[in-house]
């Protein structure tokens, strides 16, 4: 049987629409007014054959199979566009109607190959399927006609097949292109037998807008768009739910299997972050998981400069412990610490965390977050209290109003991007505030941005401001909301604060560069246009003042009344996949699981007693303050699970000195990746793939990660933590990631009512999920704010010390690709490097004329921290003065460039501005040359490991 088997009857009514009764062979069915007469046809357990109509996509009408009769109605209409009527009668079976079907059935086959049996799609055909269910047995037309049977295939997808001849012209992937990813990269070429569906402008796909997100795969109902994967190996036999590891939307996946191989990730209808879409990671890059790169033996050295040892698991974690211990010896107690991951479960965050606090014995503990999304969590906590997201994505589809800031959806999050997109070709209006042209402004199709900010990167502060400024001074505040919900003095102090005359559009029109009149028109827009829900990414958090545009964002949201329901909100867009759930573990230094204070005495004694231990009451060391102290001595031992802190944290040189201080350096990983080049102990880690756990997204859903496959290396992530604490003499007895995750539920109020089995059950589930709200929370703050009234801080802009000179007159500022994933250790073990293959400088064409930069040109990128080299790609994306680039191939030392610089209040690195002097070179930089010196000695120290365990 096909895993594909969902019942698709075309789009379904509104849920609020009128109930409408009518006949259907006989039967009396009742549905809401609006369904089609297909899908009243399948609730009532009546099957009509089909082949355009898919419950995804939009009816069609166009493949005449599901023809019906319906009582004093002329000639036989399409069922799937048709829709139902009080006292309608309807019949799908009769003798002329099983005539006209299968005589449109054979028309279909008569310009079809005959090859089912070896055919890829056999078992999972719907041609086949509809075929067998009208009956039809004989074929009479010949095939010595016209036909398509020799249309050449496109094979230029890596991942995907494109054939023609197996085309039946239904158009369900022009429409999915269209209708769910919002593309446009498809469409239907020529007329009546000419019509074909044609990539771009009759190209090869990779030549054309395509994305590769697999939506037009996912919809082919023949093998025309056929995995690559399925071609080789087979329809796959059996599959699990699980949620894809990439980016922060939280995918839900059917990972589909033949035995023990993994042929194809199918995008889960049922998800409820993605309704079945996907994009080309999550759909396609998980060969990465099977790299012949894979590291499965654990590995230790003395030094460095040593080759690799590989040894047993138990020697590995012997002698991780013993450093370790030897370490707090002769150091103390808090010369050792950890970073979790944003890439690894609840679960295994939860524990890494644990291990440090009751292990280790201090708070010295840090996450990736830190370098992304700790604004979020500083800012909206003390605005609105709590350290996250408020809306559910399909929020959007509500709102009328859609500021985006700092963020660029369709590349770093892109299924929700697609949702986005969907909701703005229904008319919702758009405000980007952005240095850039993304492709929501200027690459998507039928879409205009009402409002482009083109800020000059580091005034995000001024920009949030001077909008709150046109708010309250035109008295656009939502005074109800504010004087019901809100703390009313903070609100007076805010108003005389942005109501001041150097806040105005017009006084900071040329510190950021956006014209008066177009900041006035995006904050009248935003208050005033119904409901507004703002979107923001780390454009807004990796800045000097990354909290106080968090802050400033939730201000404006709170004057506008534009919180707590559908439609709404402030909506941080988590870059990795576990963001939100590394931060919700404890990964901060100085939070316990549920941001509760390691300071608070109440909440310390609810974690001894059930840890059995005393706590340290002093938050610990940030991952800048760990790199400071390495330098200085005093920070000898370092456990880093599942992150590249030695390519992106920001002044890489800074970081590389910082882990070659330390006496014991054990990293956690699948991969040797940068950082592990300065280990002493290496223990392999286990992908997505092969571990059960949790993983929360943007969302805050908690969503179920499932073992699909062993652990290459023999244990799943968690185990390993778990030894490690047992050899450091803190006993851990779990024997599976459902116990530690009732652990967490029993010590945190958002995740109270949380277990294995009620996630099972609901697919995923939104904290906080408590007794007060056992199903999950989608909307937070809707009757109060967490905090009790939301609270206005003032927003005081304070320019970056980072400035521009005529040493260094350029702006860098750093972002993601689509086909990329962070620092790439992943992606760039995929095909996925055929759309994005290094790194290049985008660069404006003044600027490149003015420096006689070429397109393709190498260039130095010179600044005060180092200096790197990389192609140029002259763009007018850039506004002059500013230039890009992305981060995701360690050889390009985006970050040997980027500053130290951090927000204020939480140290996450100021990225998004750097001053850079540009230059058009011959040769890589001296660091580019060292980089490589010392990889090719550790890639030789590696490959001349020295093979001892059994
Ligand atoms: Fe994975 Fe994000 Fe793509 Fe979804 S949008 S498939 S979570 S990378």
């Amino acid at each position: 049987m096909s895993l594909n088997n969902e019942i698709d009857y075309g789009t379904p009514a509104s849920a609020s629409a009128e109930p409408v009764s009518l006949e259907i062979d006989g039967h009396k069915v009742t549905v809401n007014a609006g369904t089609s007469v297909m899908r009243a046809a399948a609730e009532a357990g009546i099957s009509i054959p089909k082949l355009c109509a898919t419950d995804h996509l939009d009816p069609f009408g166009s493949c005449r199979m599901c023809l019906v009769q319906i009582e004093g109605a002329r000639g036989y209409p399409a069922s799937c566009t048709t829709p139902v009527a009080a006292g309608m009668k309807v019949t799908t079976q009769n003798e002329k109607l099983a005539k006209l079907r299968k005589g449109v059935a054979e028309l279909y086959i008569s310009d079809h190959p005959l090859d089912c049996l070896t055919c890829s799609a056999n078992g999972n055909c719907e041609l086949q399927d509809t075929v067998g269910a009208v009956g039809l047995r004989e074929v009479r037309y010949g095939f010595d006609g016209d036909n398509h049977l020799k249309a050449e295939k496109d094979e230029s997808n890596p991942y995907f097949s494109f054939d023609p001849s197996k085309c039946i012209v239904c158009s369900r992937c022009v429409r999915a292109c269209e209708e769910v990813q919002g593309t446009f990269a498809l469409t239907i070429d020529g007329r009546g037998f000419e019509s074909k569906v044609s990539p771009g402008q009759n190209q090869p796909f990779m030549e054309s807008e395509c994305v590769s997100c697999g939506a037009c795969v996912q919809a082919c109902p023949t093998a025309t768009l056929m995995e690559k994967a399925v071609i080789d190996h087979g329809q796959p036999e059996h599959s699990t739910i699980t949620t894809c590891a990439y980016c922060g939307v939280g995918c839900s996946f059917k990972a589909e299997m033949k035995g023990e191989q993994l042929v194809r990730m199918v995008p889960d209808k049922n998800g409820l972050a993605n309704h079945g879409h996907s994009c080309v990671k999550g759909r396609f890059a998980f060969g990465y998981a099977t790299h012949k790169d894979r590291i499965t033996t654990p590995m230790v050295r003395d030094k460095i400069t040593d080759p690799w040892r590989e040894v047993s698991w138990e020697e590995a974690i012997q002698t991780a412990a013993s450093r370790l211990k030897a370490i707090q010896t002769k150091y103390g107690k808090d010369a050792v610490g950890g970073i979790t991951s944003s890439r690894c479960t609840n679960e295994e965050t939860y524990l890494v965390q644990k291990l440090i606090r009751a292990g280790f014995g201090n708070n010295n503990v840090d996450t990736c977050a830190r370098v992304c999304h700790s604004p979020t969590g500083y800012g909206l906590k003390t605005t609105f209290g709590e350290s996250s997201g408020t809306q559910t994505f399909d929020s959007v589809m509500q709102s009328d109003v859609i500021l985006v800031i700092g963020a660029n959806p369709t590349d770093g999050h892109p299924v929700f991007g697609s949702l986005m997109k969907r909701r703005l070709r229904q008319g919702a209006k758009l405000i980007v505030v952005d240095p850039r042209e993304i492709d929501l402004v200027r690459n998507s199709p039928h879409i205009k941005a009402d409002y482009h900010l083109k800020l000059r990167p580091g005034t995000n502060v001024a920009v949030v401001t001077a909008l709150a400024h046109v708010i309250v001074t035109e008295g656009l505040v939502d005074e109800a909301f504010v004087n019901e919900r809100c703390d009313v003095e903070s609100f007076n102090k805010w108003r005389t604060f942005v109501a001041k005359p150097e806040n105005s559009p017009e006084a900071v029109a040329e510190l950021t560069g956006v014209p008066a009149e177009l900041l006035r028109g995006a904050a009248r827009l935003y208050a005033t246009g119904g409901n507004g829900a703002i979107y923001y990414g780390l454009g807004v958090t990796e800045h000097s003042q990354g909290s106080t545009t968090v802050i400033g964002i939730a201000n404006l949201a709170m004057a506008t009344g534009n919180i707590g329901r559908e439609g709404v909100g402030v909506n941080p867009l988590r870059g990795q996949n576990n963001v939100q759930g590394s931060c919700d573990m404890g990964s901060f230094p100085h939070e316990f699981v549920g941001y509760r204070h390691v300071s608070d005495g109440a909440t310390r004694a609810q974690f001894e007693a059930e840890w059995g231990v005393s706590l340290a009451s002093e938050p610990g060391l940030r991952i800048p303050n760990m790199f400071t102290a390495a330098i200085e001595g005093s920070f000898k031992g370092l456990y880093v699970q599942g992150e590249d802190i030695a390519q992106s944290d920001p002044d890489i040189n800074h970081v590389h000195h910082a882990l070659r201080e330390l006496e014991c350096l054990i990293v956690q990983d699948i991969f040797l990746n940068e950082t592990a080049k300065f280990a002493h102990v290496f223990l392999p880690g286990s992908s997505f793939l092969e571990k059960n756990g949790t993983f929360t997204n943007a969302e805050r859903r908690i969503s179920p990660v499932r073992k699909v496959m062993k652990p290459l290396a023999g244990k799943e992530d968690w185990e390993v933590t778990q030894d490690l604490s047992n050899a450091l003499g803190y006993p851990m007895n779990y024997t599976h990631p459902s116990e530690i995750m009732d652990e967490i539920a029993r010590l945190t109020p958002q995740f109270a009512s949380v277990s294995y089995a009620k996630i099972d059950a609901m697919g995923s589930i939104q904290w906080p999920c408590n007794e007060e709200h056992p199903d999950g929370t989608p909307i937070m703050h809707a009757d109060q704010f967490v905090r009790g009234k939301g609270r206005f801080l003032l927003t005081e802009y304070v320019p970056t010390t980072e400035r521009t000179n005529s040493k260094y007159p350029l702006i860098l500022t750093t972002g993601r690709i689509l086909s990329q994933y962070n620092v790439g250790a992943q992606t760039r073990r995929t095909a996925n490097v055929a759309w994005h293959e290094e790194d290049r400088l985008e660069i404006h064409p003044h600027d490149a004329e003015v420096l006689g930069v070429a397109d393709g040109d190498w260039v130095g990128v010179k600044s005060r921290s180092g200096e790197t080299v990389l192609r140029a790609r002259v763009t007018d994306r850039m506004q002059p003065g500013v230039v890009y680039t992305t981060f995701h191939f360690p050889h390009s030392g985006a970050n040997v460039i980027t500053t130290d610089n951090s927000d204020w209040a939480t140290n996450c690195p100021e990225y998004k501005v750097t001053a850079v002097h540009v230059a058009k070179v011959a040769k890589p930089s001296e660091w580019q040359k060292e980089y490589q010196a010392f990889s090719d000695d550790q890639q030789s120290l590696l490959d001349n490991r020295i093979v001892t365990a059994g």
